[in-house]
């Protein structure tokens, strides 16, 4: 059984005392790199900021006399062989990349702010603070010439926040450790964690809800919350959603805008957050401000996001071992374009189909357009009937964008070269779009 040896623990503690400021200096370095985890970014596996912060974990460890391996800026890992004759490996495993900033910061989220006692700042503990821990632990061994019997490594993952892809590389290509410390965790251990399942709800709603946008990440409740309504006045939403501290309304050219705002927490543990989703969606449902079936969707968000276990969407669950499930709404979009495109022909009485344009002009300034149809249909009663030609649609594109009511699946960019030119310039573009319906426009000339 082992002892501690008091000695040796009073001159860690010195150690400590004493190395202090290094300490942080380093951490600041780390934190001072936004490495979120990003896949097919560039030449790199998980993008250019996770390079940089490999990098310079690199560059501090060389400088207390280590040499971190580079397995191809999937991860690093850094080795201090043992001397027993056939030593195992001890592994320590931490992670450089980091959830995205999100807002609401009160302090720099790049910096590495001391308050009370505390260091404030992104990954500061999740979780370049531990990684930076291992590395002291290796600088201490070092410094007073302790001899370990086993190989002690260090690895620093880069894609942690998103499913692990890192490791998955550093176990094809490298000698996995007999036993690993994860150093993502709260002392004194670990040995367990909570099941996760991510679901992902999608719903088609019609009305005058433009926009819903929360969250980023879905381990994250969100501090802020949107929406974008149209067909409802300023005053109008002001009066019905009256005097409430944590919403905002403001005018958007001719929509309304209400942004929320909440206290936000991790996922697993959302003991004090606020869920901006559940404040925006609670405070909407109260009123008559949406039409058409948004309102039953916006309804049924500020239901299941009702609390944080689970009641909301009645799967709330306990046990000893892991406590209270916990289930959150975290991340809303409003996507249009889960529509085919013969669905929404069925939605239209009288309309025209167009298929393709040859040349249009354009008003930059004022936004007003013409484009002359080369290829198109009459929508009557829901379907394509006699072909059209040689019309004209004329519009004004803010305004044309804004009567847009419905939007297809089958987003596509064109693959030839266009120009778009005026006095004599020109520059080659591209276009594309998905098959949109706008409510009214000028055809031919005539209303
Ligand atoms: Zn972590």
């Amino acid at each position: 059984m082992y002892k501690p040896d008091e000695a040796l623990k009073q001159s860690i503690d010195q150690w400590i005392e004493a190395n202090q400021n290094d300490f942080v200096r380093d951490l600041a370095k780390l934190v001072a790199i936004p490495s979120i985890s990003v896949e097919n970014d560039g030449p790199w596996p998980f993008g250019e900021e996770c390079k940089n912060v490999l990098d310079k974990a690199a560059e501090i460890a060389g400088e207390y006399g280590f040499t971190v391996v580079n397995h191809e800026y999937h991860c690093g890992s850094c080795v201090v062989p043992g001397t027993g004759e056939h030593p195992k490996r001890i592994g320590m495993f931490a992670h450089l990349d980091v959830v995205p900033l999100g807002d609401g910061w009160q302090y720099p989220p790049l910096g590495c702010t001391l308050k009370d006692g505390f260091l404030i700042g992104r990954g500061v503990g999740d979780n370049k603070g531990p990684a930076i821990c291992a590395l002291y632990a290796l600088r201490f061994l070092k410094e007073h010439k302790i001899e370990l019997k086993n190989d002690v490594m260090i690895y620093f993952g880069l894609s942690e926040e998103t499913g692990l892809k890192d490791i998955e590389y550093f176990c094809k290509t490298q000698q996995i450790p007999d036993l690993c410390l994860v150093t993502d965790t709260n002392f004194p251990i670990c040995y367990g964690e909570k099941g996760l399942l991510r679901a992902e709800l999608n719903l088609r709603t019609d009305g005058n809800l433009i926009d819903f946008h929360a969250g980023s990440v879905v381990n994250v409740i969100p501090s802020k919350a949107e929406v974008l309504l149209s067909d409802v006045s300023l005053e109008e939403v002001k009066r019905q959603l009256g005097d409430q501290e944590a919403l905002t309304a403001e005018a958007d050219g001719p929509h309304v805008r209400i942004t929320a705002t909440g206290i936000s927490r991790h996922a697993a543990f959302p003991e004090g957050a606020v869920n901006a989703v559940q404040v925006l969606a609670a405070a909407l449902s109260g009123t008559t401000l949406l039409q058409g079936s948004c309102a039953d969707a916006v309804k049924g968000l500020a239901e299941l996001t009702s609390d944080f276990y689970g009641a909301g969407a009645d799967i709330s669950f306990e046990d000893e071992a892991s406590g209270k499930l916990t289930a959150v709404g975290s991340v809303v979009r409003m996507e249009a374009g889960n529509m085919k495109e013969a669905d929404i022909i069925s939605t239209v009485k009288n309309g025209i189909f167009v298929d393709t344009f040859t040349n249009g002009q354009v008003q930059i300034g004022a936004g007003d357009f013409t484009f002359f149809v080369k290829s198109g249909y009459l929508i009557e009663d829901g379907k394509l009937t006699q072909p059209i030609k040689d019309i004209n649609i004329i519009g004004n594109g803010p305004k044309a964008l804004a009567d847009i009511t419905m939007v297809a699946d089958n987003d596509k960019i064109d693959n030839g070269t266009w120009t778009c030119g005026k006095d004599g310039q020109s520059c080659p573009v591209t276009c594309g779009m998905p098959s949109a319906l706008v409510s009214k426009l000028t055809v031919g000339g005539e209303s």
